[in-house]
């Protein structure tokens, strides 16, 4: 996300778009956490905590969720399939 101050202060996420917010309503809360819970940092090369992140509605009813990662602060991605 160019341009967005990487601070360490909550909200931990931003609003999603409609489109995206109605997408990830789709999905069980359990679920939700453990996605965002494991998100491949390239930089820690292992799975992380994303923050402050938000979601980007895609084709076929993907979803990319864009953010830091929670340990080192990283921009990490992930493409979150609903099954749509
Ligand atoms: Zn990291």
């Amino acid at each position: 996300m160019p341009g967005v101050d990487i601070n360490r202060e909550p909200p931990k996420r931003f609003p999603f778009p409609p489109r995206a917010q109605a997408l990830w309503d789709t999905v069980p809360e359990e679920v939700r956490d453990d996605i965002l819970a494991k998100v491949w940092c390239g930089h820690c090369r292992d799975s992380r905590r994303i923050e402050d992140f938000t979601a980007i509605p895609e084709e076929h009813n993907d979803l990319i969720l864009r953010g830091f990662c929670a340990t080192c602060g990283h921009v990490v991605v992930r493409l979150l399939e609903t099954g749509g």
